[in-house]
């Protein structure tokens, strides 16, 4: 990962909510099977913002 924050959000579990969508700690969404990185809009349904870039330090996501 390119710095602590992405790990966080990465690899972080939520003990209330399996569904990062219901989660208000999580901010990102990885889709392994599409290669996409995603900002996570908390509007209560499922949008997301695409990514290419860290929002917290500007590395290139792949
Ligand atoms: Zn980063
Ligand atoms: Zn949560």
């Amino acid at each position: 990962m390119c710095c602590a924050d992405m790990r966080y959000q990465v690899t972080r579990r939520c003990a209330q909510h399996d569904d990062p969508f219901e989660c208000p700690d999580r901010v990102i969404v990885h889709s392994v099977e599409f290669g996409v990185w995603g900002l996570v809009i908390h509007d209560g349904g499922r949008a997301v913002v695409e990514i290419s870039f860290c929002p917290w330090c500007g590395a290139k996501l792949g």
